[in-house]
């Protein structure tokens, strides 16, 4: 069987040092906020050039407390995508804020800014953003930039599937106001367990986001504000403190093997992933669309190749979101997209081989 990700691979290329540092923060005694913390939030900061990074316990919760940090105020309105997973909306509920859904642009798959203007300007309750670099692909954040700044909007970048992604010379998660990351295993850089981190520049954002994710403690056992619990825990933080050291080689893999996929399917009925000029796509996923893609994803798995569907439903036609807003032309690109879109195998350990039996597969179902 190919797998389409595989985290456990990914723990055996770094095996011993993983299994060391594990080794280590067993032995010490100290198992919560401690010096293991400490170093991979010093590490984190600088990899972005960012001034401060808060470890905390997922991606969604690391949304939550990011939007929480910003100082909004209960009721408002967040934008963000419907073509997301469900995690990005549903920390802006748990924020106090009632997420709007923007679509997205077809060939980059991610929130597409004309669309993001019309709907600020006809809904004046919209205060901030949640911009998704889906798949590894940087969102067009000079254009969300000068929009913010025009409607005084706050930018929190969900940079979960796009660790180490950049536009220009900078990394993602230091264009907006604050940004959260996950480092659910089969992310780029992955723990072997929950977690996620909060990134700033911004001081007294980083301040509340670190006050936030333990009870609003300001000194121990008093909180000064109502927050919650959402510790990165030391064990996790040592797994990620060596999985950053292999970061930049690992999606360098992830782009090797992204460029052997285009070259390959470049002649197909496949539409390819798209990268932008100037920027550097990371690859959490390779997504094509295919107009029978039911059918590829049927013959692929008759072939023990896996493949999946990020998403297969979009957040707007999920039962527990139908209520939520996005304007009044719908997302015609989200709902279209979503009946196309294929993520092939795809992660640093894969083999050479399994790519060459995957691409002569759909070489083979494309010739049909
Ligand atoms: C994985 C993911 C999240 C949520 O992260 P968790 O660590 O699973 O809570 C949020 N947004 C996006 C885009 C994701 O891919």
């Amino acid at each position: 069987m190919i797998l389409p990700a595989d985290p456990k691979s990914g723990f055996l290329a770094h095996q011993s040092e993983v299994e060391e540092a594990v080794l280590r923060v067993l032995r010490s005694g100290w198992y919560i906020l401690g010096k293991e913390v400490e170093g991979f939030e010093e590490a984190f900061a600088q990899y972005h050039g960012a001034g401060h990074a808060i470890g905390v316990g997922s991606g969604t919760d690391a949304i939550q407390i990011a939007l929480r940090a910003c100082n909004l105020s209960t009721g408002d309105r967040v934008a963000t995508v419907s073509h997301t997973a469900t995690a990005t909306v549903a920390a802006i509920e748990m924020s106090g804020l009632i997420p709007v859904l923007v679509d997205i642009d077809p060939d980059t798959f991610t929130i597409d800014p004309d669309h993001l203007e019309s709907l600020t300007k006809s809904d004046g309750g919209v205060k901030a953003v949640v911009v998704v670099h889906l798949y590894g692909q940087p969102a067009a954040m000079h254009d969300i930039q000068s929009l913010a700044k025009r409607y005084g909007l706050k930018i929190v970048e969900d940079c979960a599937q796009a660790q180490g992604a950049k536009i220009g010379d900078k990394a993602v998660g230091i264009w907006g106001d604050v940004s959260a990351f996950s480092f659910y295993p089969t992310k780029n850089l992955g723990a072997l367990g929950d977690g996620g981190a909060v990134l700033t520049n911004n001081e007294d954002i980083g301040d509340r986001a670190r006050l936030l994710r333990e009870y609003g403690w300001v000194e121990r056992y008093v909180s000064h504000f109502s927050g919650v619990n959402s510790r990165l825990d030391e064990i996790q933080a040592a797994i990620l403190a060596v999985k950053l050291r292999h970061l930049d080689e690992e999606n360098a893999r992830r782009v090797e093997l992204a460029k052997t996929y285009d070259e390959a399917l470049t002649d197909t009925s496949l539409t390819l992933p798209s990268s932008v000029e100037g920027t550097d796509h990371v690859y959490h996923q390779y997504v094509v669309r295919a107009e029978d893609r039911d059918e590829l994803q049927a013959y692929l798995g008759e072939r023990e190749i896996g493949s999946l569907i990020h998403y297969p439903v979009p957040v707007h036609r999920q039962p527990a979101y139908t209520c939520l807003a996005s304007g009044p032309e719908g997302l015609r690109n989200t709902d279209r997209v979503c009946q196309e879109i294929l993520s092939l195998p795809m992660h640093p350990q894969l083999s050479k081989e399994s790519l060459d039996v995957t691409i002569s597969a759909i070489l083979e179902w494309d010739r049909r």
